[in-house]
């Protein structure tokens, strides 16, 4: 800029030279001050012997107004220059980067809304194929669990179920473990299993529905027992439908009535009528995987009877159980060694001795009946009216006549520890001697005073239940 303003002024300077022969004169006075003369001839003519003509003065006038405009521009450019300390040419170059960077800024907020609402379309997509998923887990389920009854229109009745060992039996028990598994799914991450469809969902139990009364025995022989359904039917001729019922009051009870479903046994009207070859005791079977489980009468002998075979599969001392009044629940009825299933598998809750009356749970393998694992708590067996197993936790119920009860304890065997609840539960009919867990159906099972009862439960989603 300052090489501009100089060039300026000397070509000025010289085109003055040239055109009005301009002279300048530096003089003393006689005071011996200095005195500076510039003189400039004007453009008409090169003397100075007249006066100078008002336009003369005014053309004068106007060049230096001029002059002075352009050296005013000049320096206000110079001025500019000096604040930003850039050279002009810098400034008009970070203007054109700035209007860049600007342009890009705006494409990328445009980028970015198109980017939002592709994440946002992605996740109500994936939100869906959960939820697809979760119905597909449902469908397995369902087929899993019917796929027996299913067979049971190929299965001829009679005999078959007395020569279940015989090759066409074996044919179609193959034909039963493959169905389960051709309907199992895969999101190409995670199989779903028989497993994933018990335990999913699965969690504390939060609070436990009112009593819903299906059938009321007619005899004496029915103040208590036991009534169930399979949660995990194993290709027999009975389904989940099915409803089991054994009347236990009497020293040798072997009757164990089959219902179709629950519609016939509200009815009562049993399709039919098995005789066990060893009595029951008390109120403590259980129904799993198409075997009945029950303890043997006035004995720590753990029964598997298979329903299918009707035959007797598994025959094993439970290891210094408490037997035939030792250690019963709280009502007494003999009730020292109580089955139970639930999602995590087969269980026995009873005491031993060493225990001292603590309530000692043995996980047990379904087929050969031995124990896997024992847990003892610290809550005494007399002490609670019933027990069941629910999501690999064990709880019990406070009192069976007291209309307004409690579920006041649980253990959890996936911790080992136990600690006090309070799940309100009611005993309608004021003497309730059985109380047993269906995974399957999410419902409690219980026998109160000749009145078989269901109760729906709630349970939190906070665990998987797994051990
Ligand atoms: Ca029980």
């Amino acid at each position: 800029m300052w090489f501009q303003v100089f060039t300026f002024y000397l070509s000025y300077f010289a085109f003055s030279q040239a055109q009005d022969q301009a002279s300048f004169v530096r003089s003393n006075d006689p005071t011996g001050r200095c005195h500076y003369t510039f003189t400039v001839a004007g453009p008409d003519r090169s003397s100075c012997t007249g006066s100078i003509t008002k336009a003369e003065v005014k053309g004068i006038l106007t060049r230096i107004s001029l002059l002075e405009a352009l050296v005013g521009r000049l320096i206000e450019d110079v001025d500019e220059g000096a604040e930003t300390g850039l050279h002009p040419n810098e400034t008009g170059g970070l203007q054109e980067a700035y209007y860049q960077v600007s342009q890009e800024k705006n494409q990328l907020q445009v980028d970015k809304k198109h980017l939002s609402k592709q994440v946002q379309e992605q996740q109500r997509r994936l939100n869906e194929l959960n939820m697809e998923l979760e119905n597909l887990k449902q469908r397995t389920c369902q087929q899993t669990h019917t796929s027996g009854a299913a067979l049971d229109e190929k299965r001829p009745t009679g005999d078959l179920a007395h020569n279940a060992e015989d090759g066409a039996y074996q044919e179609m028990k193959a034909e039963v473990t493959q169905v389960p598994a051709s309907h199992l799914i895969t999101d190409g991450n995670h199989t779903v299993t028989l497993s994933d469809c018990l335990t999913s969902g699965c969690g504390e139990l939060l609070s436990v529905g009112d009593p819903v009364m299906l059938r009321k025995a007619d005899t004496i022989m029915g103040k208590y027992g036991v009534w169930l359904q399979d949660p995990e039917p194993q290709g027999s001729f009975y389904t989940n439908e099915t409803v089991w019922r054994i009347d236990a009051v009497g020293k040798d009870v072997r009757q164990f009535f089959a219902y179709e479903d629950m519609d016939q046994f509200t009815r009562g009207f049993p399709m039919k009528v098995l005789v066990l070859p060893e009595p029951v005791e008390s109120t403590g079977a259980t129904i799993y995987k198409g075997s009945l489980y029950y303890q043997l009468r006035r004995s720590r002998t753990l029964i598997r009877y298979n329903l299918t075979s009707e035959t007797v599969a598994a025959h094993v001392e439970l290891p210094y159980a408490g037997f035939h009044g030792q250690y019963p629940y709280s009502w007494g009825g003999y009730t020292d060694i109580d089955f139970a299933a639930d999602e995590q598998g087969l269980w026995v809750i009873y005491s031993t001795s060493k225990a001292k009356g603590a309530i000692v749970i043995s996980q047990l393998d379904p087929k050969s009946l031995e124990v896997m694992r024992s847990w003892e708590t610290n809550i005494r067996k007399n002490t609670v009216a019933n027990a069941f197993m629910m999501c690999g936790r064990l709880y019990t119920v406070a009192s069976y006549t007291a209309a307004n009860t409690s579920i006041n304890y649980m253990f959890d065997t996936s911790t080992g520890e136990g600690r006090t609840v309070s799940v309100s539960l009611k005993n309608k009919y004021r003497y309730n001697s059985m109380v047993d867990y269906n995974h399957a159906l999410r419902k409690l099972y219980a026998w109160d005073n000749f009145h078989m009862v269901t109760y729906s439960l709630r349970l939190g989603g906070a665990s998987n239940g797994s051990s």
